[in-house]
């Protein structure tokens, strides 16, 4: 009889527990997507009634929305150093509304008692919603009209400014970045086909990011994942823009480092960009779909890095510590392009005409990057005082620099910008200066300077953001373009030993 009893509180207790827990878009029975103030009500709602969960205010938007982290951890995050430490973040564009849903939909999933024993090896965050003023308008950029996905190295918006914050605080081994791609354009539309993936996944490309994370990610996550959305009925491919096919080349995803995947990769991170299809004409059409689809990309990730564990922290660790003791190659590419190896690509697409999925060969398939101009590593950079936007620009990255302080050994170089040319990067037109290298005579008065050295964490991205020929770098971007000026000396300085 007490046994009957209790079995019957059990139950009830159950089905309270998973009723509470039905996030915005499963309450309106997939009708409507979730608000900001809906979002902070469910979060509010999943951290009191859950000793696994705690969340925080990771920062506030442009228009003063909360940005969540929802922290997930048995004994207390970031406390146990044998856990391996995953972040994934959704909805840097606001009208990508599955990776906000289907990071909801995650929190339900990750509270069930079978999914429990992640958190013997993990330590979890969750931000399901990066661009909360963007989302309220169903707009693609923030409050600022800002790219936020492109700001990852200007670091110029409160949204992406929190995001590395937390990173800086808990430099996670393995994070995901979650989008919606959107395959409806017009070339596609008169090429006669499109994509159709429920889920597509890029992994980190710019070469500069350690190779064995690179390879890992490719050889061995890539397949795991493959079969992981297969086992669950969504369909699956390896991100591929560029194209349509036969009109122009198809790649894997650019090797910018100002995305939310590769700045973090980088500092070699596990790092990756998940694209689900996004809807056909408005946005709630197949939101169920589309955001189930999306947790299960988000879930899958946690059970790799559960189950890799040790691999992936050890290597992550290794690869780190090179770079913080500056043991990396002497050299860093700035600039980059997409090549052949010889394959061809079977990529998958929906015809337009038959409305039936199909195979096209595509023979300009170019999935090798490879650097065309390296600058040799200094050991680190002298930036005016005066550039207080440069000054600014490494506060924000929390970077590591000092006043300058001279030796008689220093051997410092400058450019000289003898003229500004233009070259094609992934289809774009940006500025490349022809630079000539000068030796100088270390006659700087120490005071104007600081020291910025490349040995710390984000060693390569301080070389691809402040070298003038970066076709990556800051000098591409319209806020800090008065730096190249035809005729005159480039006024950051490299110290080259
Ligand atoms: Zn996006």
């Amino acid at each position: 009889m007490t046994k009957l009893i209790f079995f019957v509180f059990i139950l009830t207790a159950v089905n309270m527990f998973s009723q509470s827990l039905i996030t915005p878009l499963q309450k309106s029975d997939y009708k409507k997507i979730t608000s900001h103030s809906e979002l902070s009500q469910f979060i509010k709602e999943v951290d009191d009634k859950s000793d696994l969960i705690k969340s925080e205010v990771l920062t506030k938007s442009v228009e003063g929305r909360e940005l969540f982290a929802v922290y997930f951890s048995k004994d207390g995050f970031g406390k146990d150093e044998s856990k391996i430490k995953v972040l994934i973040f959704a909805q840097q564009h606001g009208n990508e509304q599955s990776g906000k849903e289907g990071a909801l939909l995650l929190i339900n999933e990750l509270l069930k008692p079978k999914n429990q024993y992640l958190f013997d090896k993990i330590d979890f965050v969750l931000v399901p919603q990066m661009n909360p003023d963007g989302s309220e308008k169903n707009q693609r950029r923030n409050g600022n009209s800002m790219d936020l996905n492109r700001n990852h190295l200007i670091l110029t918006e409160p949204e992406t400014i929190g995001l590395h914050k937390l990173f800086n605080k808990y430099l996670f081994e393995v994070t995901m970045d979650v989008h919606e791609y959107a395959p409806y354009g017009e070339t596609y539309k008169e090429y006669g086909y499109r994509h159709n993936n429920d889920e597509e996944l890029g992994v980190n490309t710019n070469i500069n990011i350690d190779e064995k994370i690179r390879t890992m990610q490719k050889k061995v996550y890539l397949p795991y994942i493959e079969k992981y959305f297969e086992d669950r009925n969504f369909s699956y491919f390896e991100y591929s823009p560029g194209g349509p096919p036969e009109i122009d080349y198809i790649r894997h995803s650019t090797f910018d480092i100002n995305d939310g995947r590769q700045s973090l990769g980088i500092q070699n991170t596990f790092s990756f960009i998940q694209e689900g299809l996004n809807g056909k004409d408005v946005f709630i059409d197949n939101i169920k779909h589309r955001a189930e689809g999306q947790m299960t990309g988000m879930l899958g990730l946690l059970e790799f890095a559960y189950n890799h564990k040790d691999e992936i922290k050890n290597l992550v660790k290794t690869e780190r510590e090179k770079l913080i003791s500056n043991n990396v190659s002497g050299k860093v590419a700035i600039q980059l392009d997409h090549f052949s190896d010889g394959s061809k690509l079977e990529l998958p697409l929906l015809s337009y005409y038959s409305n039936k999925d199909t195979v096209i060969t595509v023979s300009d398939y170019r999935p090798i990057v490879k650097s065309i101009y390296d600058v040799v590593r200094p050991k680190g950079y002298l930036v005016p005082k005066s550039l207080k936007e440069i000054v600014d620009w490494a506060d924000r990255h929390e970077l590591t620099y000092s006043d300058y302080k001279k030796s008689d050994d220093d051997k410092i170089e400058q450019y000289f910008i003898s003229g500004i040319d233009s070259m094609d990067f992934e289809r774009d037109i940006i500025v490349n200066p022809t630079v000539e290298v000068d030796p100088i005579k270390n006659d700087l008065v120490e005071a104007d300077y600081i020291f910025i050295p490349v040995n710390q964490l984000r060693n390569n991205m301080i070389v691809i953001a402040l070298e003038p020929k970066s076709e990556l770098g800051l000098v591409t971007y319209k806020q800090f373009e008065h730096l190249l000026k035809k005729g005159e000396i480039f006024p950051i300085l490299r110290l080259v030993n």
